[in-house]
């Protein structure tokens, strides 16, 4: 093919467009020199663009005049930008070039993705700015906050602007736009470029999803074509396998992490948002191919109430900005369609609540290098071109309106103290359950957003914890801990509710409490109050034994490190009183029991081995005093069961949803450091089933598995092995003939619809796209062991229940008559739910079927009801047959 001598995808649209619509024809002979002439006319077109600095600089920005001896981007990355997806690595390297190259940017790793590659932005600045940073920094914060307006000599309140690319690793314009972007303000010479420069603060951060990224970058890159060109969708290009790359390490959507923090690169990045308080926060996405481009605002009836309407008038003014820059390149765009600004932890809705203007970009993505659409081929450097025109106009934009945003952004914080003075009560306060790891654990996630919670005092030996309203966070406070049932609109991009404190099992109400009081409490450190060694507590050797409780988020770790060195341990199935630690302690079941008389390992091996792992893990181990219990069962008994090692296998891959599967990995992984082996089910056939007696299959995409396959599961069931089945696994599992269990879909659809207008909205009003529904459990069954409140707060995104069984003992957790506690349910909806079944304990031949309709472990933060996983692997094999149907 002729087409080969180009040899490169550059220039991109044009050309490309042409020689795609020639090449079709060339095999006729006479259109192969039509096309011969044409590629020479590309070339000379490209040789022109790639004079003086040798590359295509008109083709990304024409307005900025850059100093012609700085080296053009493809010498600092060694290609044409837009011809490869640069690796992380190189991302990385180019930043340290630039950052070495111009007195005007630093770049600072805030942090490491889970794979430990280095997360760093650039600082763009003045020269002089940035000699003076952490002074402009704290100028800046100053200026915001109601009781404090004082700067250091010679510093200022710098407008600050925080542009936030590829969050998703799949959407890998935002960092080639990013890079591009980051290179013009180093290489520009140019006085518009001074001037912004020397009262702006710019953090560019060039990849907000390392791990992601490079996973998307190592497959195109891989199967890039070299010489021919290949835009047909279909081909493996554009098209990579299960689990994709949108998500990080553990395959979570980290732009839904803006909230609950669980991941690393959420962590560093919210410090990073916090320790500078942005004025403008841009959030560059990617979406399907054949789109055009969206930007914010977003659907104006679906923003969230209590982000201010100057925030939206904000968005709009700088989207004329956008609107501007898009057209002069004739792409196509819309607006205040499809996308919202509602959940606030999302990157672009997130900042709305703080007094900064989020953004949200969205750019049809190539997801390669040249892919065919309904608009004709989309080549990547087209895609990094419009990030780039939207990255510039934001400067643009938020520069012109830099006097509104400042004010707008102080006006806010002094508003914030007004509305906390208005409110009826002054602080939430909250008592925690018996687990000291959700409180931990929120601890840290407030602690991220820099909000300020306190210890107060205690009574009847619960201890109470204080969130005062009057802090710069108080908007944030809010929708942490406020239930909402009430919205302007019925339809949601995302989850309606996120009622954070539920998710840690809490309960808070409002309170009024005196000045004096929040001053005499303590002020909460995570980082000093929460450590492990600070909570343990030290045990005497016991020649009868030891026991710790299953409460403690992390006891299914501790148990499981010591099966594996091979301690033998117990389960209670039925409460106790016994004497240890020279007094008297009550013991609920599920405790577990470790009887030093049976082990193999000496007595001093047992408490030392014990004694290491618990201070690993922050837990109180009871030694022993008697054999003899005051009341309930005695440590001989039979109602203490024997506990085995827990061999545990997770099927993966196509087919399973990746999100639901990563949170279990998650919650294993990260939390207990519970190993599981993951299978993907295209290699289940190979694998020896019988090697494991736990087999977990998370919630599923219309899985299919062969009938050999589905026929060795019944028998690793009915052989008295445990399944546990996540989410629409149940669905899958009855359709494989391996369940019995019965779904009951909630209702879909209207009975009627008015007019066609209205089809959107009467249907998308059906969805149930994530709400709070509460549940009561039955706390003596297995699968609750380790819980002392028989009310659950239930994180529900399915369009359907579990049918109770007429054996109501194999449902222990039900919805209420009641059930929705936070978010938005069609009203026909929750009477179906109510009473309805959430779990399911199943019996097949010897072994159990345990149904976990909803995720126990929602997107990593769900952790009030993440123990029944550990309690399902751990003794869902021993519920008794009576329990299940
Ligand atoms: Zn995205």
């Amino acid at each position: 093919m002729f087409i080969s001598s180009l040899g490169s995808y550059f220039p991109p649209s044009k050309c490309i467009q042409m020689i795609l619509i020639l090449s079709h024809f060339s095999a006729v002979f006479r259109l192969r020199i039509l096309l011969f002439t044409f590629l020479l006319s590309c070339i000379f077109f490209q040789n022109q663009l790639y004079s003086q600095q040798g590359w295509d600089r008109e083709y990304f920005d024409s307005s900025i005049t850059v100093d012609e001896t700085f080296p053009g981007p493809h010498k600092l990355m060694g290609f044409q930008p837009g011809e490869w997806h640069p690796n992380h690595i190189q991302v990385d390297l180019f930043m340290d070039r630039l950052a070495e190259l111009s007195p005007r940017m630093v770049k600072k790793e805030i942090g490491r993705s889970h794979e430990n590659r280095p997360y760093s932005v650039l600082i763009v600045s003045a020269p002089e700015n940035l000699d003076q940073l952490e002074e402009l920094r704290e100028c800046h914060l100053a200026s915001i906050d109601p009781n404090n307006f004082s700067c250091a000599d010679g510093a200022f309140n710098p407008l600050v602007l925080y542009q936030a690319y590829t969050s998703h690793g799949n959407e890998p314009s935002g960092t080639g736009a990013a890079l591009l972007y980051a290179w013009f303000l180093a290489a520009a010479n140019d006085e518009w470029v001074d001037e912004v420069l020397a009262e702006t603060v710019i953090i560019i951060d060039p990849v907000m999803n390392p791990d992601g990224y490079d996973r998307f970058v190592s497959w195109v890159n891989s199967k890039r074509w070299l010489n021919a060109q290949v835009s047909d969708p279909n081909d493996d290009e554009f098209n990579q396998p299960w689990p994709g790359s949108r998500t990080n390490h553990f395959w979570f959507d980290l732009n839904r992490d803006w909230l609950p923090v669980q991941h690393p690169e959420s962590i560093a990045k919210i410090r990073l948002f916090q320790a500078w308080k942005p004025n403008v926060l841009g959030d560059y996405h990617e979406m399907g191919s054949n789109a055009t481009y969206f930007f914010q605002p977003g659907v104006p009836s679906r923003t969230n109430p209590m982000t201010p309407q100057i925030n939206q008038d904000l968005t709009a003014a700088i989207a004329e900005f956008h609107a501007n820059a898009l057209d002069e390149i004739s792409v196509p765009y819309y607006t205040k369609e499809r996308f919202d600004d509602y959940y606030y932890g999302k990157g672009s809705t997130y900042p709305d609540i703080q007094g900064c203007v989020g953004i949200l970009f969205e750019q049809a993505s190539s997801r390669g290098h040249v892919q065919e659409t309904i608009h004709g081929p989309l080549t990547f450097a087209e895609t990094i071109r419009n990030q780039l025109a939207t990255s510039f106009s934001t400067l643009r934009g938020s520069w012109e309106l830099r006097t509104e945003l400042r004010d707008y952004q102080q006006n806010f914080f002094q508003e914030v103290r007004k509305e906390a003075r208005r409110a009826s009560g002054n602080a939430y306060r909250f008592e925690m359950g018996n687990d000291p790891y959700l409180l931990q654990e929120f601890i840290r996630m407030m602690a991220t957003h820099d909000i300020k919670v306190y210890q107060g005092d205690e009574k009847d030996g619960k201890k109470a914890y204080y969130v005062p309203f009057e802090q710069t966070r108080y908007y944030l406070v809010r929708t942490i801990f406020e239930k909402v049932k009430e919205f302007p609109d019925s339809l949601f991009y995302d989850v309606s509710t996120w009622t954070m404190s539920l998710a840690f099992g809490i309960d808070a109400e409002v309170v009024t409490v005196s000045p004096n009081f929040i001053n005499r409490s303590t002020l909460l450190d995570y980082n000093t109050d929460f450590s492990p060694a600070n909570q343990y507590q030290p045990f005497e050797k016991s020649v009868i034994g030891y026991i710790f409780e299953w409460n403690h988020f992390l006891a299914p770790g501790l148990l499981y490190e010591l099966l594996r060195e091979g301690v033998k341990a117990k389960v209670a199935f039925s409460p106790f009183s016994i004497k240890v630690d020279g007094g008297e302690s009550d013991f609920s079941e599920g405790s577990i029991l470790i009887l030093s008389g049976i082990q193999t390992m000496s007595e001093a091996e047992l408490h030392q081995l014990l004694n290491e792992i618990a201070a690993k893990k922050g837990i109180k181990v009871h030694s022993m005093d008697r054999g003899l219990s005051i009341s309930g069962i005695d440590p001989g008994s039979p109602t203490f069961r024997m506990l085995n090692l827990p061999k545990i296998l997770m099927v993966t891959g196509s087919g399973i949803n990746s999100n639901n599967a990563g949170a279990i990995w998650y919650y294993f992984d990260r939390h207990l450091h519970i190993p599981i082996t993951k299978v993907s089910n295209e290699r289940l056939g190979r694998v020896n089933l019988s090697d494991y007696d736990v087999i977990i299959v998370p919630s599923t995409w219309g899985l299919s598995m062969p009938d050999n396959i589905n026929e060795r599961i019944r028998s690793f069931v009915s052989d008295g092995n445990t399944l546990i089945l996540e989410g629409e696994a149940s669905r899958w599992a009855n359709s494989a003939g391996i369940s019995r269990a019965q779904i009951n879909n909630l209702s879909s659809r209207p009975d009627e619809v008015a007019a066609y207008g209205d089809i959107a909205a009467a249907f998308g009003a059906y969805a149930v796209g994530g709400c709070i529904v509460k549940g009561r459990a039955d706390l003596t069954n297995p699968l609750f062991f380790g819980y002392d409140n028989d009310v659950f707060h239930i994180f529900k995104r399915k369009r359907w229940v579990l049918e109770l069984p007429e054996n109501q003992l194999s449902a222990p957790l039900q919805y209420s008559s009641d059930p929705l506690l936070s978010g938005y349910l069609h009203t026909s909806h929750p009477a179906e739910i109510s009473e309805q079944a959430s779990m399911l304990a199943e019996s097949r031949g010897r072994g159990r079927i345990i149904h976990l309709s909803d995720a126990p472990f929602f997107r990593g933060y769900w952790f009030s009801t993440a123990h029944i996983m550990s309690n399902a692997v751990f003794f869902g094999g021993m519920i008794d047959g009576r329990a299940a149907f």
